[in-house]
């Protein structure tokens, strides 16, 4: 195997998370689809770089993949695929307890017991319940209390901070409405989390269609780069992508959506100011060229980690378990505070 990096396994107490003064932060990410240039700059950046900073809880939220229709096969190979591609991008499991959501059975059972705490009517109310739901036939149950578990994963761990985006918003409030009435029933248990939102919410857009964000539902993957994207694929994406008709480089996100996209993109992958650097170009072809090689630099080391630890499946499985073992221990402490506060015999 030619790494550049020893695939050790952490060890338990040596890969314990620097004990940080400051605060603990969780994100959980669920395992459908591919990871895409959206997904690395709007949320795996900025937790990858959090984790030097910040005691970080990273997990992949496979139980919330079986609220919807659901390929058996496809979750469980979609897991492996997006730890496997997480680590490549950067995410570090010497920093970072990164494990599975249904390997710590503690997130179902504290699921049952704020289930007890939160009501119908709350959880129907949910926005992304409603439109969700309205599109399915056979709604499950579980989609209904989605945001009830989702309570749980971030209980679970005494987190302070959740980053979230706008979409979940409510879901976090929730998660704050049923601790804090849980803390008031059956005294002090759990720890109140606040939501954090990225200073500067990196949103990129899809390259063929610029009104809509990059996203996995996408009808066609032509305006989607993909992290794993080869990189003469990468190129022609990125060189075929919507603009505006016009000849100069002006950053101007209302009136010239896809250009402005385009710089957005620049100005993630090398730094600085997108209205700064659109004086750099002349061209739409130049800028483009440009923009192909930034997002190439940018996926070139993932790419390379990714066929390494590709070529050990047995290393993510191990670096999984481990993180499984990590987070079951400090779960194992909320929920018997939980249990002993509801009524239930410890
Ligand atoms: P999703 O792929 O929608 O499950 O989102 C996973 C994470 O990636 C969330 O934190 C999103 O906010 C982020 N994300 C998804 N798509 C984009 C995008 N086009 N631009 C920026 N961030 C994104």
């Amino acid at each position: 195997m030619t790494t550049s990096a020893p695939l050790t396994v952490p060890t338990a107490a040596a890969a314990r998370p620097q004990p940080s003064p400051g605060v603990r932060r969780i994100t959980g990410l669920q395992p459908t689809g591919r990871l895409h240039l959206g997904n690395l700059l709007g949320a795996i950046r900025p937790t990858v770089a959090a984790q030097y900073r910040t005691e970080t809880i990273v997990f992949l939220a496979d139980l919330h993949a079986l609220t919807v229709a659901h390929q058996p096969n496809e979750v469980r190979a979609n897991t492996l695929a997006q730890a496997t591609t997480l680590l490549a991008a950067g995410l570090d499991p010497d920093r970072t307890t990164f494990y599975v959501q249904s390997q710590v059975p503690q997130h179902t059972e504290l699921h049952y017991l704020l289930e007890c705490t939160a009501g119908y009517g709350e959880a129907h109310r949910m926005i992304q319940f409603r439109e969700k739901s309205a599109t399915q036939q056979n709604v499950r149950l579980s989609l209904l209390s989605y945001p009830v578990l989702m309570a749980a994963d971030i209980l679970l761990h005494d987190v302070h901070e959740v980053p979230v985006g706008a979409d979940q918003g409510q879901h976090l409030e929730l998660t704050r409405t049923v601790a804090q009435r849980f803390n008031t029933r059956y005294g002090d248990t759990f720890v109140v989390p606040r939501a954090v939102h990225p200073a500067v919410s990196a949103r990129v857009m899809d390259l063929a269609d610029p009104t809509r964000k990059m996203g996995k539902s996408a009808e066609s993957d032509a305006g989607v780069v993909l992290l794993l994207d080869p990189p003469e694929v990468v190129r022609r994406k990125v060189m075929r992508a919507v603009t505006d008709p016009g000849r100069t480089v002006d950053y101007d996100p209302q009136a010239r959506p896809g250009l402005a996209n385009l710089l957005d993109i620049l100005a993630a992958a090398v730094g600085g100011d997108p209205a700064v650097l659109a004086a750099d170009y002349r061209s739409y072809a130049q800028l483009k060229a440009a923009v192909a090689e930034a997002v190439d630099g940018l996926l070139r080391p993932v790419r390379l980690r990714h066929t390494e630890l590709a070529r050990d499946p047995g290393y993510v499985r191990r670096v999984l378990a481990e993180g499984a073992d990590r987070a079951r221990e400090s779960a194992a402490d909320t929920v018997y505070r939980a249990r002993r506060a509801i009524g239930l015999l410890t």
